[in-house]
C-alpha cells in the first residue's frame, strides 16, 4: 500500500509500504479521509516514527467481521474497557494500555490503518466523507470539554458564556455549547476570518 513518510526537515514522500499487520481484536480499515491537524507540524518538522495521522475516518475492510463495510472514524486512544479507567468511561487514561493511533503505532496517512475492534466509531450516513474526521478532535474534543463545563454549571444556570479562540476546537466549542442548551455563546478572537466564521 501506499503511505506518507514524515523524514523532517520538512520533508514528507508517498512511498511504498508493506500491509499492516493486524493483530487479535483488531480490524483493517480502508483510509478515507485523514484530517491534518496542528500537531502534525511537530512530525512534519522532526520526522515520525510511525506512520502519521490521528483524525481518521475509513471503512471497515475485513471480510467476514461483522463490521465490514461500517464507515468508522478512529477514536485514537487504545484501552482495555476492563480497568478502573475504563469501567469510569476515561478510557483515554486506561490503566492497562498507553499507546495512541498516529503516534506510538501506525495512523492514518496511508491507505489502511489496522483499529482495534473498540477503537471504532460508527459514522451515520448523514455526515459526508469529508466532515467526519472532524467528529474527533474538532467535534469530540469540544463536546467532552463542554460536558465536564455542564457538571459545574448547567445550561439553566449559565449567564453568557465566552469563548476564547476561534480556531478549529474554539468553533467546535461554540456549536458543542448552542447543541447542548447553552443559549448566549459570545467568542473572542482577534484573527477576523476566524470571528467571522464564528
Ligand atoms: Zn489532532
Ligand atoms: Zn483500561
Amino acid at each position: 500500500m501506499q503511505a506518507a513518510v514524515f523524514h523532517g526537515n520538512d520533508r514528507i514522500t508517498i512511498e511504498r509500504v508493506p500491509m499492516p499487520d493486524v493483530g487479535k481484536g483488531e480490524v483493517l480499515v480502508r483510509v478515507s479521509r485523514t484530517a491534518l491537524c496542528g500537531s502534525d507540524f511537530k512530525l512534519w518538522h522532526k520526522g515520525a516514527e510511525f506512520t502519521a495521522g490521528h483524525e481518521i475516518f475509513g471503512v471497515v475492510e475485513q471480510r467476514g467481521h461483522r463490521l465490514h463495510g461500517r464507515r468508522c472514524a478512529v477514536y485514537i486512544p487504545l484501552h482495555c474497557d476492563r480497568c478502573a479507567a475504563c469501567q469510569r468511561g476515561d478510557t483515554q487514561m486506561c490503566l492497562e494500555v498507553s499507546s495512541l493511533i498516529g503516534w506510538n503505532r501506525p495512523g492514518g496517512y496511508a491507505e489502511y490503518v489496522p483499529v482495534p475492534e473498540n477503537c471504532l466509531l460508527p459514522v451515520p450516513n448523514d455526515i459526508e466523507d469529508s466532515l467526519a474526521p472532524l467528529l474527533l478532535d474538532t467535534i469530540g474534543t469540544s463536546g467532552h470539554a463542554v460536558r465536564f463545563v455542564g457538571r459545574v454549571v448547567s445550561p439553566a444556570d449559565a449567564g453568557p458564556v465566552l469563548v476564547m479562540g476561534a480556531g478549529p476546537v474554539g468553533l467546535g466549542v461554540a456549536l458543542a455549547l448552542r447543541a447542548l442548551g447553552y443559549d448566549d455563546v459570545h467568542v473572542a478572537d482577534p484573527n477576523v476570518a476566524r470571528l467571522r466564521i464564528a
